[in-house]
């Protein structure tokens, strides 16, 4: 099982450190969940040095698909990989919405983030008037293709799938737990990695959710924000 929260645009480094200090000795002993915490990028460094030598590990929210370059704003995974974070999220649903993230940069984006040694959580999910349309698979499929266009069998081990249908995040409006296992045996069919599902994850569904059979974990949103609640989460995991 696999928790990863993403904090979004939430918690600078003061209230970051504050919150790593308290989720480390909160989850301290508990076995049976790997932890990700994705910081903001400001708050990287700190959540790196404090989560350093703990089971919790540290991913960012996106990287560029280069080294170095004349990107301005972008950020490289190899600077990431170098300042001890462990991987990164990609292609989250308000990347491809609100900043004209594509398929295809997406799909170079996860490229760079595993040729830098990076692990990578490469989101998919179709929206509401998608599933309305009866386009969830097609959709889903298309974006999963493009995903394994550029993974290199050898980079395999370090990819994960995110199912976030669109319409559930930051919504309160989960998928039920068959909705949830219909389309990751779907995205299982066509590629053998751990899928997490992703929207509206709290403490009173995350069990549900996360004892269906091709539920490998979750991302978590707006419930990573506290302490108690994605702690309560990962705790649920170990249950499932
Ligand atoms: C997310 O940001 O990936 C997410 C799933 O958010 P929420 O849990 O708030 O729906």
């Amino acid at each position: 099982m696999l928790i990863a929260g993403n904090w979004k645009m939430y918690k600078g480094p003061v209230e970051a450190r504050e919150f790593c200090a308290r989720l480390r000795a909160r989850l301290f002993g508990l076995e049976g969940v790997d932890v990700i915490v994705c910081p903001p990028y400001p708050s990287l460094h700190d959540c790196c040095g404090i989560l350093a030598n703990t089971e919790i590990a540290v991913f960012a929210q996106n990287a560029h698909w280069a080294k170095e370059g004349p990107y301005t704003g972008e950020v490289s995974p190899w600077m990431l990989k170098d300042m001890g974070v462990g991987g990164t999220l990609v292609a989250h649903s308000e990347r491809r919405q609100m900043f004209g993230e594509t398929d295809e940069s997406s799909a170079l984006r996860i490229e760079g983030s595993l040729d830098a040694g990076l692990h990578v959580i490469a989101c998919v999910g179709e929206t509401e008037t998608e599933r309305e349309a009866g386009e969830t698979e097609n959709v889903v499929v298309r974006q999963l293709t493009a995903i394994k266009t550029v993974v290199a069998d050898e980079n395999l081990e370090r990819l994960a799938i995110a199912y976030e249908p669109v319409w559930a995040i930051g919504t309160g409006r989960t998928a039920t737990p068959e909705q949830a296992e219909e389309a990751h045996k779907l995205i299982k069919a066509h590629l053998d990695v751990p899928v997490l599902y992703g929207g509206s994850v709290k403490p009173d569904n995350a069990e549900a959710l996360l004892s269906m059979r091709h539920v490998d974990g979750a991302l978590v949103g707006g419930a990573s924000l506290e302490v108690d609640s994605f702690a309560a989460i990962c705790e649920a995991a170990v249950r499932s």
